[in-house]
């Protein structure tokens, strides 16, 4: 089911999020909501649940085809996702972001370039994902949304905060 998704100032979008104890049936429903909505908007390559007004640890994220990707594990559904290898020595680096809830700007914000994170996929089975590049970018995004983070709160700078020339 497609669902409306929050905006800024939604409080619930600065609410850290729960793990889900069970994959049960309404885990698994929130999951398709996900994918359903992101599915909904032509360039979103991800959702997190406080998006929908759920505060629980679980996102999907679809980077298929996008012209910055390498890394890709086509359509994933990550439940209490953890990053297992980050910082360190790999090499950080500056990308546009943009994101559902801040639907008219887009701004630079420092990621690292690769990876690894751990979760629990739609069907309880684990998971290890090895990502880099623009995946390893829409991972650490949707990462953020579950500790109640925006890009906006990570900018490099004010001055790198864009306002949107094309809209949905
Ligand atoms: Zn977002």
């Amino acid at each position: 089911m497609i669902r409306p998704v929050l905006v800024l100032p939604d409080p619930v979008l600065g609410r850290a999020c729960r793990p889900v104890e069970v994959i049960d049936g309404e885990a698994v429903a929130l999951a398709t909501d996900l994918v359903d909505t992101m599915r909904a908007s032509s360039h979103s390559v991800g959702i997190a649940a406080p998006q929908l007004g759920a505060s629980w640890r679980v996102f999907c994220m679809d980077v298929s085809g996008h012209r910055k990707a390498r890394s890709c594990h086509g359509e994933v559904v990550l439940f209490n996702p953890v990053l297992v290898e980050a910082g360190g020595e790999v090499p950080r680096e500056v990308g546009r972001e943009g994101c559902m809830s801040v639907p008219d700007l887009t701004g630079d914000v420092v990621r690292a370039e690769a990876l690894v994170v751990r979760g629990i996929g739609l069907d309880g089975e684990e998971l290890e994902l090895e990502c880099d590049a623009f995946e390893a970018r829409a991972v650490q995004h949707e990462l953020d949304h579950l500790d109640g983070l925006l890009f906006l709160d990570r900018v490099v700078s004010p001055e790198r905060v864009f306002r949107r020339r094309t809209y949905r």
